[in-house]
């Protein structure tokens, strides 16, 4: 089934909601819902490459189970659990005809029109859950991979984890990104990073962070309040592979003007080296040689062209047909 284009963009034609499949033009919502006037909302962003070996899901059911446990900081208890929310998506795909996608999971509370509750009090709406797909490029632009970003360090502050957790990906977090993004924008910069309330480096308005000093890969630890990005895993546990440190610690925001390299991670920026911050040149004013070096094994395992670290599985493969069900190359 062919996708439907809007402008430049391919979209799925078919949305999954609540275990159906249904038209795009019939993905509507009534504006009382609870998530339109409240935020509460949950997602997950996910990517599906054409791989060498034909569609596959990168990481798919890390993605998933982060969707499930968002819901479950928020109380939210959909009746799908995390592999149906996976063979959805898949099955999503496959109906699609997209090759490559961006997966758009959301959970939220919605209205009963029956019986209409429009308080604050979540309880009484009831949880909806959908997934669209799209045809999606580089995020932060083609060139970007390649030649870096210029970023600013932002006068917001990152939501605490003890305000709003940053271990869930909930819709309304991304108000603190958006005011991150906007001002990075209209200040000239591409994105932008935001220190947390002590006044350390947390992340970008949808990136991890990452540099290199010395040879040695460093970023903010979990139990800052970052997302739990999958693709800073999935740096990680590269680099390790590689030989390279990796140090999981507080950053100060004058630390970033002094790295060798410094690069972003993330389902929509993938690897993006940013080339300087607050007009300040980092390292070269290029993208760096280990931020590269992580990039090509990255794109590698990406593209199922080698297997990832530890033989792990990290593609979910979307048609029967596809040579293989895992990334064991
Ligand atoms: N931080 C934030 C705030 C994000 O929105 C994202 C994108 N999901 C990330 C980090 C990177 O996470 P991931 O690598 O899982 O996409």
């Amino acid at each position: 089934m062919a996708g439907k284009d809007v402008s430049t963009m391919k979209i799925s034609s078919k949305v999954w909601k609540n275990g159906k499949f249904i038209d795009w033009d019939d993905a509507r919502i009534h504006v009382m819902s609870h998530v339109v006037n409240y935020g509460s909302s949950v997602f997950e962003g996910i990517r599906c490459y054409n791989t060498t070996k034909g569609s596959a899901v990168f990481r798919l059911p890390e993605h998933m189970q982060r969707l499930v446990n968002s819901a479950k900081i928020y109380r939210m208890d959909p009746p799908f659990g995390r592999d149906e929310f996976c063979s959805a998506s898949t099955e999503l795909i496959r109906q699609s005809g997209l090759e490559a996608c961006y997966i758009r999971p959301v959970i939220f509370r919605g209205l009963n029109e029956e019986k209409p509750a429009f308080g604050v009090n979540p309880f009484p709406n009831p949880i909806d859950a959908y997934i669209a797909a799209w045809e999606w490029g580089k995020y932060l632009g083609e060139e970007a991979l390649e030649s870096g970003i210029e970023v600013c360090v932002s006068s917001w502050t990152r939501i605490s984890s003890n305000t709003m957790p940053t271990m869930a990906k909930a819709g309304a977090n991304y108000m603190n990104s958006q005011l991150i993004k906007m001002e990075a924008l209209l200040g000239g910069f591409s994105e932008g990073i935001a220190l947390d309330d002590r006044g350390y480096v947390s992340e970008g308005s949808g990136e991890n962070i990452f540099l290199i000093n010395n040879g040695k890969l460093i970023t903010p630890p979990l139990g800052a309040a970052i997302l739990p990005g999958i693709t800073r895993d999935s740096v990680i546990k590269i680099a390790r592979e590689m030989g390279i440190d990796v140090i999981e610690t507080t950053i100060q925001r004058a630390a970033l003007y002094l790295a060798d390299e410094l690069f972003f991670t993330g389902t929509a920026a993938e690897i993006t080296p940013i080339r300087s911050v607050d007009r300040i040149t980092v390292g070269e004013g290029k993208r760096g040689p280990i931020t590269k070096a992580l990039q090509d094994e990255f794109f590698k395992i990406i593209m199922a062209e080698r297997p990832a670290p530890g033989g792990a599985n990290w593609l979910t493969f979307v048609h029967d047909t596809d040579e293989k069900k895992t990334a064991a190359a």
